[in-house]
């Protein structure tokens, strides 16, 4: 018979042998899960050392594009520097060339003045002597000596009307007025009342449309007008001259029109017969010193504008002017 202590002993140690039981049970569930935990957290590693490794590839090559780009763009700018200072040097090699441009107008013009203002003196001596010449000796020497005497007369008057004419070329900036409100048909009226002599001689009609005011220098704007209508009718065809002067707005200026029913202009001169001392035909047939466009050209480019001429051969040949409006010029 088991005594109660034996009892209690066994059942003590059934109770350990249960909670060794339950203790293993759990060790096991521990166990398991750490190494599930530790698969895990391998797998976890893994994944990371496999990003790092993605990364750090990733990372090579874009180093090796930004290398490759900054080197690139370093190029660039290297060369853009080399334009740049290309570009200055042409530039300022440019700013010299236009100065010494203006010098070399100005003094060329400053030459012209001079040669041709020094020069009336002494022509002036040589085409009255030549004329008195003509006068006492005409019919009294032999015939070869009335025609080289009439030769010097007319040489010395060409050379007369050439000097003067280059004259008021250069006169058109030494003695050019300050640019005021000016009424073109004042300085058209002008001109037509200059022209009085021509119109009557050869019938011509002169028509003058509503014209601006404009800012300007009558004297040289009526020299302009003179010059554009004197050709008109000078240049005329078997027909009666008919002139018709007229102006339009277009945007920020005024585009003045000389029309006439002339001999008209080929294509090929439109721009030579601007130039100083161009002419289309001998004075024979047409007299003039080729000056009187040039003039033209440099009243406009005075007024800030430009000249140009259309024209058909046959049919008439229109000039035309642009002037800027007053108004948008006034300060
Ligand atoms: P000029 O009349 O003294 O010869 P311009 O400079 O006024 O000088 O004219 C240059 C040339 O342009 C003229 O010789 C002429 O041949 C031509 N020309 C000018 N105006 C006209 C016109 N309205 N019609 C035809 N030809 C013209």
């Amino acid at each position: 018979m088991a005594t109660a202590l034996e009892r209690s002993g066994v059942e003590e140690l059934d109770r350990l042998k249960h909670r060794v039981a339950t203790l293993e049970q759990l060790f096991e569930v521990y166990e398991r899960t750490a190494i599930e935990q530790a698969n895990k957290l391998e797998q976890l590693l893994e994944e990371r050392k496999r990003a790092e490794r993605e990364l750090q590839k990733h990372k090579l090559h874009l180093e090796e594009l930004v290398a490759a780009r900054t080197a690139e763009l370093r190029r660039a700018n290297e060369q853009l520097k080399i334009d740049i200072a290309a570009r200055e040097q042409a530039e300022q090699e440019l700013a010299l060339k236009a100065q010494e441009l203006a010098r070399s107008n100005a003094d060329l013009e400053k030459f012209a003045y001079v040669a041709s203002h020094d020069l009336q003196e002494p022509l002036r001596m040589v085409a009255s002597y030549t004329q008195l010449l003509a006068r006492r000796y005409k019919g009294k020497l032999d015939a070869d000596a009335d025609d080289f005497i009439g030769f010097a007369v007319d040489g010395a008057n060409r050379m007369q009307q050439l000097i003067q004419d280059l004259l008021s070329y250069s006169r058109l900036t030494t003695r050019g007025k300050a640019l005021e409100l000016t009424e073109t048909r004042r300085a058209c009226d002008i001109a037509v009342k200059n022209l009085r002599r021509a119109i009557e001689e050869s019938g011509a009609k002169v028509a003058v449309d509503d014209l601006p005011v404009v800012l300007g220098d009558v004297t040289q704007l009526s020299q302009l007008f003179q010059n554009l209508i004197g050709n008109g009718i000078k240049y005329c065809s078997d027909r009666e001259p008919e002139v018709r002067v007229a102006a339009k707005t277009n945007g920020p200026e005024w585009i003045f029109s000389v029309r006439d029913n002339g001999i008209g202009i080929e294509p090929q001169y439109f721009e030579r017969i601007f130039q100083m001392f161009q002419r289309l035909h001998t004075r024979k047939d047409y007299p003039g010193t080729g000056m009187g466009l040039a003039i033209c050209r440099k009243i406009v480019e005075r007024h800030g504008g430009s000249i140009w001429v259309e024209s058909q051969p046959g049919h008439g040949s229109t000039f035309w002017f642009t002037i800027p409006r007053a108004e948008r010029t006034q300060p």
